[in-house]
């Protein structure tokens, strides 16, 4: 079966704060205000591959009142997911499009598609990601939609 996932996810942006997008470290002197490392990338595309498979979003997998994932890594709780899906599933391709000011994204994309690529089992060509800026309207947030095309057995 075909499935179409769809992810969204917004974090704040702050002074003294790491900003990790697609699993990668981008030098930045603002970064996301978050219970994890705020990857608001692999965030939207955990829900994007979860959600059409009926197997829940990423705030009931990994809910943010939980010690466990204070500070935790999104790459490595999206690797946990992976595990979590029956043989068979096949991811087919991936868009994506993140909301950000600065830095500008630019260098940062091909490592990006390159991390989330070996997470997921699939070419860094099936993966686009985007960057745009919101036009100086939200210079406090970092935001990411995500969609993922894959195909399961059931
Ligand atoms: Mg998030």
């Amino acid at each position: 079966m075909l499935r179409i996932g769809l992810g969204y996810d917004l974090h704040r942006l702050a002074a003294g704060k790491k900003l990790v997008l697609g699993g990668v470290e981008i030098p930045s002197d603002l970064g996301c205000i978050a219970h994890s490392d705020g990857d608001a990338l692999v965030h939207a595309l955990i829900d994007a591959l979860v959600s059409p498979c009926n197997m829940g979003d990423v705030g009931r997998l990994f809910p943010d009142t939980d010690e466990r994932y204070r500070g935790a890594s999104s790459i490595e709780l999206l690797e946990a997911v992976m595990k979590t899906f029956p043989a068979g599933t096949k991811i087919l391709s991936i868009d994506s499009v993140i909301v950000l000011d600065h830095p500008k994204l630019l260098p940062y994309i091909q490592p990006m598609k390159e991390r989330l690529g070996k997470v997921l089992a699939v070419s860094p060509a099936a993966i686009g990601i985007k960057g745009k800026t919101s036009e100086a309207l939200k210079l406090y947030s970092v935001e990411c939609w995500v969609n993922v095309l894959m195909e399961t057995e059931a």
